[in-house]
């Protein structure tokens, strides 16, 4: 659905993007995750054809959005950072104004309108003027008018930005059941966010893409945790000569028990942990805890970050 090549932008002498590469496929919900200015919304303006990379191409639906923007912005149903709501108008006027905007025959109209309220909750709120909503509420007319035209992607800038802890929830169960019918790439600088509600997520730092992958395999490591009930000589030489094993680092666990993170090789085929197990008994080690180090998406953001990048990222809300 989304193809992104190499992609270059700078405003002046910023980088905002460089050489930024990603792919989305069909019924995905990918989170874009970075700190504020690593270049999320320079993507999204780009992806949508309001704003023009330097360099390197971008594709959706098979489509090059340079070329055939009008045919692209079709297919893409988009939330800025934010929603261009008229505050004067009320809801149902504003959706009638977007759908002339999206050149929905007049005979469909009213059949969209109404798709789009239900889904985003705001029957009860069709007469009021924008302006005396909520922001929750105005951030459901800005989901409405990205669905109206049933796009098949959905690019949501920040959708929860601003929003209190109730609203931040509702939203999210919106763009969820938006998802099962459209393709959606959401912006974050919450990681919680990625963990409630993709299958995937992409990190951009300083406008590089600096890990993209699904969650499952994120969290899954050959590593492991091992916890003894005391210390016994030689551990971690006997833990660093087993196969599969490239570092062992000590750790005071919980309780000052002595503990060991064991990193495994790039090319071991399998997690440590039976062979630590092994290891354990033949050795009559007093084991206390044997584990694999599941890693956290807040773990591997740290991995990836300067300590400039952290500083602008929330970790949950
Ligand atoms: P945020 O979460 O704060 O919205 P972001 O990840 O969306 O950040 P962008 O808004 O894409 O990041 O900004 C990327 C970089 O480009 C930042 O350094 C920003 O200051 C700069 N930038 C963005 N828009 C402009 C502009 N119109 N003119 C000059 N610099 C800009």
């Amino acid at each position: 659905m989304i193809e992104v090549t190499n992609v270059t932008k700078s405003y002046g002498l910023v980088q905002a993007l460089q050489g930024v590469s990603f792919e989305v496929q069909a019924g995905e919900i990918v989170g874009l995750l970075g700190p504020n200015g690593a270049g999320k919304t320079t993507m999204m303006k780009i992806l949508t054809g309001y704003l023009q990379q330097d360099e390197g191409s971008v594709m959706v639906d098979g489509l090059d959005v340079l070329n055939e923007t009008k045919a692209v912005q079709a297919r893409i149903g988009y939330l800025p950072e934010n929603a261009p709501v008229y505050p004067e108008l009320s809801v149902q006027s504003y959706l009638l104004l977007v759908a002339e905007l999206r050149q929905i025959p007049e005979d469909e109209q009213l059949l969209r309108i109404s798709e789009a309220v239900y889904a985003t909750g705001l029957s009860q709120h069709l007469a009021r003027p924008i302006g005396q909503l909520s922001k929750g509420y105005r951030q459901r007319v800005g989901l409405a008018q990205a669905i109206l035209h049933r796009p098949k992607l959905l690019i949501l800038d920040e959708p929860t930005i601003g929003l209190d802890p109730t609203q931040i929830v509702e939203i999210r169960r919106l763009i969820r059941s938006l998802a099962q019918s459209s393709t959606v790439l959401f912006s974050t600088h919450i990681l919680s966010e990625v963990e409630v509600l993709c299958e995937r997520v992409i990190i951009l730092m300083n406008g590089q893409v600096r890990t993209d992958a699904r969650l499952a395999d994120l969290a899954s490591t050959s590593d492991a945790i091992l916890v003894l009930e005391r210390a016994a000589e030689g551990t971690p030489g006997a833990l660093r000569r087993l196969v599969g094993v490239a570092d062992v680092q000590p750790f005071d666990a919980v309780g000052g028990y002595p503990a060991y993170r064991v990193t495994a090789a790039p090319t071991a085929d399998a997690d440590l942990c039976p062979r630590i197990f092994q290891l354990a008994r033949e050795m009559d080690w007093p084991l206390r805890e044997l584990r694999p180090d599941v890693r956290t998406l807040e773990s591997v953001f740290n991995e990836v970050a300067t300590p400039d990048d952290t500083s602008t990222l929330v970790v949950t809300q």
